[in-house]
C-alpha cells in the first residue's frame, strides 16, 4: 500500500534502524542523514519517514510531509553553518534526472561555490 515501508528499500531499512546511516536530525515524519557519499561538505538527505518513489508521488499523496522536509533543509543548513552563505536543495525525480534511490529524498547541498546549471 503506498506509504507502507518495502522490503527491499534501503531508505525504509534506515528508517527502521536496519541499515546504518549518520543520522543529523528526525522529527515524527522525517529522518536527516549525511550522504554516504557526499558532493559537498554539507551533503544531508532528509528522507520522509513513509514511503513514496519519488518526490511527486509524495507531493501528491502527503503534501504535508514535502513541507516537513524543507523545514528541516533549513535546520539542517543553520546547524552546518551554511544557511548564510547558500545552500542547494535538490529532488531528483526519475532516473533521467539521477534518482538512483527510489525513496524520495531531499538532497542539502552546502559549504563550497555551486555551479548553476546543475550537471
Ligand atoms: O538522487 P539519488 O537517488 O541519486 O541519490 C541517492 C543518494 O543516496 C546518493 O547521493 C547516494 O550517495 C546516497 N546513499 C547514501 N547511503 C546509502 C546509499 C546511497 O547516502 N547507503
Amino acid at each position: 500500500m503506498a506509504g507502507e515501508p518495502q522490503a527491499d528499500c534501503l531508505f525504509c531499512k534506515i528508517v527502521a534502524g536496519e541499515v546504518p546511516a549518520t543520522i543529523v536530525r528526525e522529527t515524527a515524519t522525517t529522518v536527516a542523514f549525511r550522504d554516504i557519499n557526499p558532493q559537498a561538505p554539507t551533503h544531508v538527505l532528509i528522507i520522509p519517514k513513509v514511503h513514496h518513489p519519488d518526490a511527486a508521488a509524495l507531493a501528491a499523496a502527503e503534501p504535508q510531509v514535502v513541507a516537513d522536509i524543507l523545514c528541516e533543509a533549513r535546520k539542517v543548513a543553520a546547524e552546518d553553518g551554511v544557511e548564510d552563505t547558500g545552500y542547494r536543495v535538490v529532488f531528483n525525480t526519475g532516473s533521467g534526472a539521477g534518482q538512483t534511490v527510489f525513496h524520495a529524498h531531499l538532497h542539502v547541498l552546502g559549504g563550497r561555490g555551486l555551479q548553476w546549471p546543475p550537471g
